[in-house]
């Protein structure tokens, strides 16, 4: 069969490196590299992702991956830690004595947030999927927990759109991050960068004779019989991992909208770290960016020779004006580190960074085939209730396999 593949981010690579050789694979990518949200710079000495990253002891199929390619043996696992800037000072929030000295909570809340926590992982989540997360806080746990502990860290996932989001996704994420010891929560990283991962399933495609064009953007699509055209170019089968609303634009099927929202990441690199030692921080003052994500507080400083670090945000709609610049300025200030301090800052700005996991969500989710097309990416079930890694190399998978089981299906 001939398979064309919109998008060149780790959906479609996965599938591309699933389904090449056996079939003929064209991959179409919009921008001049691989990766999209999980791309990186190349800064001569290290490559660092454009977005920050790290993974999950269960990302199991991220994992199978990474022994496929050769690259399970570059896994480390080290602490993530996390704190909140609140009252013009940071609070480091992972010992059990940091956790109750933070002053924005009281004890009561503290043993509400303990109770969360470990019922999490029990909780029914399809109860919850119509229930928006401030609601459930505020309702269950009190307006205190909510504005003090989850609204800053909604905040720095959703942006203004924090009010939309699902309990469901709220649960399911403490869930998922409840393996935290006393130093911090264990996650994993590439020595190297994920990069790697990009560019080994780039060298497995073409190397089984599949094709990869970079700077061409998929914009027609066009159903012929059981075929359809994209960019002119006949296929028997056409894989989009780009937002169904984005596909709808180009010819695609009109489906249900997944909610998306942009990200906005600046990444600075400096002489010396300003977070107290934290991988993640949580701005709970107001700020022109929901966390300080300090990279080098992760890995070790010495692997790039400066610290890292990457300032998030999350937009809708059209990206605020100078954005970068009121970002470096409050960062600046509030650290006290001056602009001569920052060797080199980039902006990083993807329109289609994620879905937000509103209230109803689970019914928007499209399956991997819709009208005769092929469907995966970061709006699958895989996906939900967590974009990540994990999510989007099982979607490639998942994908490839239908195509497999449907070509089985149709064989005389
Ligand atoms: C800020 C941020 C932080 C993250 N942190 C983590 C983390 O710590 N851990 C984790 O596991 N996951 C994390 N993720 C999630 C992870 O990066 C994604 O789930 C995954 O990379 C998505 O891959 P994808 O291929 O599904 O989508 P994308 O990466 O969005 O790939 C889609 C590709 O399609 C291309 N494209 C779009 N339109 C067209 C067109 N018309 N024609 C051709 N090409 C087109 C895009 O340029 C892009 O390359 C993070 C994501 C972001 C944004």
């Amino acid at each position: 069969m001939k398979i064309g593949i919109i998008g060149g981010g780790l959906t479609g690579l996965v599938a591309a490196h699933a389904l090449a050789g056996e079939h003929e694979v064209e991959l179409f990518e919009k921008l001049p590299y691989l990766g999209g949200c999980l791309s990186s710079y190349n800064m001569n000495d290290y490559w660092i992702e454009r977005y920050y990253h790290h993974c999950f002891s269960s990302d199991t199929t991220l994992f199978s991956l990474l022994k496929e390619t050769g690259l399970f043996k570059k896994l480390e696992w080290m602490n993530g830690t996390t704190g909140y800037f609140a009252r013009n000072r940071i609070f480091p929030l992972n010992k059990p004595l940091e956790i109750l000295a933070y002053p924005e909570l009281t004890l009561i809340d503290k043993a509400k947030l303990a109770w969360l926590t470990l019922s999490a992982k029990k909780t029914d989540l399809t109860k919850l999927d119509d229930i928006p997360a401030d609601q459930y806080i505020i309702e269950n746990l009190g307006t205190n927990i909510y504005s003090s502990f989850f609204e800053p860290l909604l905040k720095s996932k959703f942006g203004d759109r924090r009010n939309e989001v699902s309990a469901a996704w709220l649960i399911s994420r403490i869930a998922i991050r409840s393996n935290r010891g006393v130093s911090g929560e264990r996650l994993g990283y590439l020595k190297g960068g994920f990069h790697q991962i990009i560019g080994a399933l780039e060298s497995s495609v073409t190397e089984k004779g599949g094709k990869i064009e970079k700077q061409s953007t998929s914009s027609s699509l066009s159903r012929e019989g059981k075929a359809w055209t994209l960019n002119g170019k006949r296929f028997d089968a056409v894989i989009s991992t780009i937002p169904p609303h984005e596909l709808e634009r180009i010819g695609g099927p009109a489906l249900p909208h997944i909610p998306y929202q942009g990200a906005a990441c600046l990444t600075l690199a400096m002489d010396s770290q300003v977070t107290d030692g934290i991988y993640w921080l949580n701005m709970k003052d107001s700020a022109p960016y929901g966390a300080v994500v300090s990279h080098t507080n992760f890995i070790p400083v010495e692997r790039y020779g400066e610290h890292i670090v990457y300032l998030a945000s999350y937009f809708s709609g059209t990206l605020p004006a100078q954005l970068d610049e009121r970002m470096i300025t409050d960062f600046c200030r509030r650290f006290s580190v001056s602009e001569r301090e920052i060797h080199w800052h980039r902006m990083a700005v993807d329109p289609w960074a994620g879905p937000v996991y509103t209230t109803g969500y689970r019914n928007l989710i499209p399956g991997y085939e819709q009208a005769g097309l092929y469907m995966a990416g970061m709006f699958s079930r895989t996906n939900y209730p967590e974009r990540s890694m994990e999510g989007s190399v099982k979607a490639g998978y998942e994908v490839a396999d239908c195509i497999r089981k449907q070509e089985t299906h149709d064989r005389p």
